[in-house]
């Protein structure tokens, strides 16, 4: 667009550009096809000689409208929504990654990735080794492998509320020749822009405070552009050799830098079909045109709830990075020096069976599995999302036995405090 507009303009305006005559909102392209004029000129679509439209599946303007903003945001090349934040993570993995190829994970990620990395892709011959994120780099570098073609982490960890050492993760990554992937939905680039420190491909789950209103499930995968995988032609065949299934087209030849997301919106977005409706597409922009009002008010509101629970004498303990005495305060100060995100956790004294008992007695603060949207909302993870993994699986992942989530919305904060006062006192 030639000017570099600021995060809060981009919000607003970036993404759809009308012409003259066009809506000036964003509309939904409510249509599964596009119409040529004639035979040659959808052939070429269908060659990757032209780019355009011809079927919902692959690509839809109204998507490719939302994922541009998206994009712009993160200081990215190129981007792709996806149907969920599940299937972003498994499109960023899967595009680089086929059977026999191994990944390394942080261990302190959200519990449906855990799921998907380390039991569902393990079924397709993809294995990954979870690492401890606060482990040495020579401790982290030991996992890898020959076969080894990337390294993921949440840049803050839901809902362990880790806060990823980007740089340190990024030159641990390139020293083994592979990219660094970072799933940034907790802070959003409002927050934290991962590619500014290093990261080389950035996911997110827009359904937490992209949309905002938890209104709809949605994925977004942006690339850097910065990886050169040429340089590294062996270890990612899938980019650096003929895809048979285009006639013989080499992705990292043909698109240079547009690589890796042209290949995943072209292959795997073809064969998978793992797309986001329009409709939903449509909802997320809403939502993203305010998210840079919505993120500095969850902040403030989540710091004052950290505040008010360390001081209360039922509470056990308190995560929140915006606590000077948090692990994570430095980390976040250089990361994220306007704050990290809504997202706090908690355990109260007398353990698991109390802070269950407690979330029964709130209020305003509803129990969803939901997290990171306007209303205030709670979860037991070793009750609900981790239900799934064994005690130990559980301390490895940085989620207490206790661990109460509490996703600050951006109602008034008295009231939410307020809530939390008279359920505490009713325990
Ligand atoms: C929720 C979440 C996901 C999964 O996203 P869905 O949109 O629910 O599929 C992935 N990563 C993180 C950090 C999440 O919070």
């Amino acid at each position: 667009m030639g000017v570099d507009y600021r995060p809060e303009t981009i919000c607003i305006q970036s993404g759809w550009k009308p012409k003259k005559g066009e809506p000036r909102v964003l509309p939904i392209y409510q249509s599964t096809t596009f119409k040529y004029d004639n035979s040659d000129q959808m052939g070429r679509l269908f060659d990757l000689e032209d780019a355009g439209y011809f079927y919902t599946r692959l690509q839809n303007p109204t998507n490719d409208a939302v994922a541009a903003k998206i994009t712009e945001l993160e200081g990215g090349i190129a981007g792709m929504l996806t149907s969920s934040g599940q299937a972003a993570n498994y499109y960023a993995i899967f595009n680089i990654c086929e059977a026999g190829d191994h990944f390394i994970c942080s261990n302190s990620i959200y519990g449906g990735t855990f799921n998907l990395f380390g039991t569902t892709m393990k079924k397709q011959g993809i294995s990954c080794t979870f690492i401890n994120p606060d482990a040495s780099d020579e401790e982290i570098e030991a996992a890898f492998l020959p076969n080894t073609k990337a390294l993921f982490a949440e840049t803050i960890s839901n809902p362990s509320l880790v806060v990823l050492d980007i740089e340190r993760f990024a030159n641990i990554a390139h020293r083994h020749g592979v990219p660094l992937i970072v799933d940034n939905t907790f802070p959003t680039p409002i927050n934290c822009r991962p590619i500014a420190w290093g990261a080389d491909i950035v996911t997110h789950s827009t359904t937490k405070y992209m949309d905002g209103h938890a209104m709809s499930v949605g994925g977004a995968i942006i690339d850097s552009g910065n990886f050169d995988w040429m340089a590294h032609k062996d270890k990612f065949p899938g980019l650096t050799t003929p895809d048979e299934s285009y006639h013989g087209i080499v992705y990292a030849e043909k698109f240079g830098k547009m690589a890796f997301i042209q290949k995943a919106t072209a292959q795997l977005m073809r064969d998978l079909g793992s797309i986001q409706s329009p409709q939903n597409a449509f909802l997320l922009n809403v939502g993203l045109e305010t998210l840079h009002l919505r993120m500095p008010r969850h902040c403030d509101n989540a710091q004052k709830v950290a505040e008010y629970l360390e001081k209360h004498e039922k509470v056990a303990w308190v995560n929140y990075a915006g606590l000077p005495d948090n692990k994570y305060y430095g980390l976040a100060k250089k990361y994220m020096p306007n704050g990290t995100c809504g997202v706090i956790s908690f355990g109260l004294k007398g353990g698991r069976d109390v802070s269950v008992a407690f979330m029964d007695k709130l209020k305003l603060a509803a129990i969803v599995t939901h997290v990171a949207d306007a209303r205030t909302c709670v979860l037991h993870p070793a009750s609900h999302t981790h239900r799934q993994m064994t005690d130990e699986q559980l301390m490895e992942a940085g989620v207490a036995p206790d661990l109460i989530r509490f996703s600050v919305g951006i109602e008034n904060v008295k009231d939410i405090i307020d809530d939390l006062e008279q359920a505490l006192a009713a325990i």
